[in-house]
């Protein structure tokens, strides 16, 4: 980081500001220019907060960050990229990774239905809500526990993993015991609680990128899960809040190709959400996979106008087919022994 003196700073300030570097675990590096005086903190164990913090200090013009602020994350740390195992299914290995599945479990029947189209067209994972994060409280809330176990007679039928959100602390034991991976939704990602929890379970996390986040806090957020102890992490790019009206959300594309080049993690794309219609899913899913994305996770329901959430971006039985094939993705694939 670099801290810019006023011109006006007197030679105290500018020591000042030295010693309180050194406080914090840094070296100071002091450019004395013909106006203004720079100073760099150099290393990478000292407490930027702190830097930061001196922005208030006397004779200081503005605090400069040149480095990112995550480092478990990042690809400098580990210029390899990470591959998350879930259930035996690697994502981050170099092949296009599809989790697909209904946005809620409804029922037996809907999520049994769905698993195995989604098993025949391709699919490496199943997706389904057990609990889910409506926007109204007086929306279907998802059935628990119950859907937990349709989950895992689907998984066990078909042998796609499994992938379902933990929307609180609370649940994250059950969800655990049920699911391959554990998905934190977008209104979930800063929740540092549910992240630090999430961090000592032995289960890879699915970490959505909430609708008003920037790649640095999606990225941080990220950090809470690898600092604590878990290294399984996928990111999603899921869309985020822009003026734009037409479109559900608005699909970052962008945010894919930077993390990847920021970090080391996995990065999937979810062009239902991202999106909010389902004609998009399609050419967003190809979109995404030229970005370098590792995978997709797409809303799938055996009648979506009859969906008790998000039918409108979910593509039927046959839609699903279709786009497994448009993606290359023809016949069902086993991950596993790749
Ligand atoms: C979902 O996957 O159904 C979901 C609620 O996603 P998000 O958290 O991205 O809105
Ligand atoms: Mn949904």
């Amino acid at each position: 980081m670099l801290v810019n003196m006023k011109r006006s700073a007197t030679p105290e300030e500018i020591s000042h500001v030295i010693e309180r570097i050194k406080e914090c675990g840094f070296q100071a590096h002091v450019v004395q220019g013909e106006e203004r005086t720079i100073i760099g903190a150099v290393g990478s164990s000292g407490r930027r907060s702190e830097i930061e913090a001196l922005r208030a200090a006397p004779g200081v013009a503005e605090v400069i960050q040149i480095s990112h602020p995550f480092k478990l994350v990042s690809r400098q740390l580990r210029e390899a990229c990470t591959i998350v195992d879930v259930g035996g299914v690697k994502v981050g290995g170099g092949d296009l990774v599809v989790i697909a599945g209904p946005c809620s479990v409804e029922s037996h029947d809907q999520l049994l239905e769905t698993a195995r189209a989604v098993k025949a067209a391709g699919a490496n994972m199943l997706r389904g809500g057990a609990y889910k994060p409506r926007t109204s409280p007086y929306d279907f809330q998802g059935l628990g526990v119950e859907a937990l176990r349709f989950l895992e007679e689907a998984s066990k039928e078909t042998g796609l993993p499994i992938v379902t959100e933990v929307m609180s602390e609370a649940d994250v034991e059950v969800v655990a015991e049920y699911a391959d991976m554990l998905q934190v939704g977008a209104r979930n990602m800063q929740n540092f609680s549910l992240l630090r929890k999430l961090a000592t379970v032995p289960k890879p996390i699915l970490l959505k990128r909430g609708p008003s986040a920037t790649v640095k806090e999606w990225l941080l957020a990220a950090e809470y899960l690898l600092a604590g102890g878990n290294a399984n992490v996928v990111l999603c790019e899921r869309g985020i809040k822009t003026f734009e009206t037409a479109t559900r959300n608005t699909l970052d594309l962008a945010a894919v190709a930077l993390v990847k080049e920021l970090s080391h993690l996995p990065v999937l794309a979810d062009p239902s959400h991202g999106t909010g219609l389902r004609s998009l899913i399609a050419p967003m899913s190809k979109a995404a996979a030229a970005a370098g994305a590792d995978g997709l996770i797409v809303e799938v329901h055996p009648c979506p106008e009859r969906a008790l959430s998000d039918g409108p971006q979910s593509l039927d039985l046959p839609g699903f087919e279709t786009l497994m094939k448009e993606l290359g993705k023809t016949s069902v694939r086993d991950v596993k022994a790749a």
